[in-house]
């Protein structure tokens, strides 16, 4: 199907490589259906950005707009993964000067859509002023925005503590286990603070009480009755818009965006099909000193090959190599592959050696992980990770390792137990093909663009009439 090439949509993500990019896939989507795109975000985010195909350098405009000076965050960070979560607040306080130069930006173009994310709440007040449509493109599964709530329950502030978010609300009709536990509220404390910054409960709240229809990152396939549910919650359109999985590049000479794939490649030829372990953090979740020593030490017992993604903790000196028991790289040598930085998740995740992500339950980890049929080791971090390991350990999608009740420890003999378990024993048979099932959804490209598909015609006949 091609939408007439006149449809302009500007694309508005949140400053987070988790959103840059499925907003890019988006993009690339919508482009190749005939949609003329603006991407807008600041500069070195757009230096992060893969590159575009260059079939589609001329339907898609990467639109950079710099990020004015906000006290209190490094004037180089641009990106959540720039900033110690404790800063996320004062990094959308300071997105949020960017209202005025994008309302400027939009008048200049006058597109027929503006397709935003949750932190640019002022985006539906800025597109009624100028008679231009607009959608909340979401991010998460509809199990957490369910969870999470209706604008009526985020902007009348219906939680009125922490504990709040620790049980099933009453606004979920049917039983359920999905909500946060003791040791997972407080590390978003900060973001639904609203003595700091706008809080994230505003933000969503408004963006989803402001906009014309809701498109999600999920599909009816995986979880049917959240969709449903959050469509009566939020009393507008909910459309599907599929899993957006990344379209890579299958070439292996040429990386996307980092130049580190043969490394990782010769080292995952080494090993036989469907023996390593893949573990990986996304983008913005730091462990504690505790958590990668217990890590590091669980995966060198575990006996299983692994290939160990770790980030320096954000606005922190320490190397988080230090972090690991001493002597462990040298340990696990041949068996073990630790790097650290940036790492063609993708690509790893592709390769035949590979069985299993020991992930944080990102949303992206998540469906990339499932598109290609790994089985999942859950260990949520921060966000919305928690209520992401809920909905699918509830679906045996994968397999939590246990944290320590009340303050949430990480010990090595639940980080041995889990991932022997994914991997190697008998018993985790079943959750294994759970997981090989799932690529005909997350990563079946006919499915998902169909639901492409049907976006753009909603955007074709929903669009306002200037
Ligand atoms: N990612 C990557 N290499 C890295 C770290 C992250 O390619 O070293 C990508 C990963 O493939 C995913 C995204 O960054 O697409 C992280 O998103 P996710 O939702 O999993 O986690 P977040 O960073 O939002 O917590």
């Amino acid at each position: 199907m091609k939408a007439s090439k006149s449809l302009k949509v500007v694309m508005v993500p949140w400053l987070a490589m988790g959103h840059l990019t499925p907003f890019l896939e988006l993009s690339k989507s919508l482009a190749k259906n005939g949609l003329q795109v603006y991407f807008v975000t600041t500069p070195n985010n757009i230096a992060r950005l893969p590159k575009l195909p260059p079939n589609l350098t001329s339907s898609i405009t990467l639109v950079s707009i710099p990020l004015p000076h906000l006290d209190g965050v490094p004037d180089q960070a641009e990106s959540s993964m720039d900033v110690p979560s404790i800063l996320q607040p004062l990094l959308k306080m300071r997105f949020d000067l960017l209202e005025s130069p994008i309302s400027a930006f939009l008048e200049e173009v006058q597109p027929d859509w503006i397709l935003y994310d949750f932190t640019s709440y002022w985006i539906p007040t800025m597109a009624a002023k100028m008679g231009v449509s607009c959608a909340y493109i979401a991010l998460f599964n509809a199990a957490s925005l369910s969870f999470i709530g209706p604008p009526s329950a985020l902007l009348g502030n219906v939680r009125s503590s922490l504990d709040d978010y620790t049980v099933v609300p009453c606004w979920i009709p049917f039983e359920s286990d999905i909500a946060y536990r003791p040791y997972e509220v407080v590390k978003f404390e900060h973001s639904v603070d609203a003595r700091i910054a706008t809080s994230d409960t505003v933000r969503f709240g408004n963006s989803i009480a402001g906009c014309d229809f809701v498109g999600i990152r999920t599909s009816p396939e995986f979880e049917p009755i959240w969709i449903n549910l959050l469509e009566k919650l939020y009393g507008k359109i909910v459309l599907p818009i599929g899993f957006l999985f990344p379209d890579c590049n299958n070439d292996d000479n040429e990386d996307l965006n980092c130049d580190n794939w043969a490394f990782f490649k010769e080292w995952l030829d080494r090993h036989e099909p469907g023996s390593v372990l893949y573990v990986a953090f996304g983008s913005e979740s730091s462990l504690t000193q505790e958590e990668v020593y217990e890590l590091g030490f669980g995966l060198e017992h575990s006996g299983v090959p692994f290939v160990l993604i770790l980030q320096d903790p954000p606005g922190s000196d320490k190397n988080v190599i230090d972090m690991l028991p001493e002597g462990f790289v040298g340990r696990v040598a041949g068996r073990g592959l630790v790097h650290r930085g940036w790492a063609p998740q993708v690509k790893i995740l592709r390769h035949q050696a590979i069985r299993g992500f020991l992930s944080h339950c990102g949303w992206n980890s998540v469906i990339e992980g499932l598109g290609l049929g790994r089985v999942l080791v859950l260990l949520p971090v921060m966000n919305d990770q928690g209520l992401v390991a809920r909905l699918l350990v509830g679906q045996g999608l994968g397999v939590e390792i246990e944290r320590g009740e009340k303050d949430g420890a990480l010990r090595s003999e639940s980080v041995i137990k889990a991932v022997r378990l994914a991997m190697v024993e008998k018993e985790g048979e079943e959750v294994r093909i759970k997981c090989r099932n799932m690529t005909s959804v997350f990563g079946d490209n006919k499915l998902n663009d169909g639901y492409i598909e049907a976006f753009v015609s909603y955007l074709e006949e929903n669009k306002k009439s200037k």
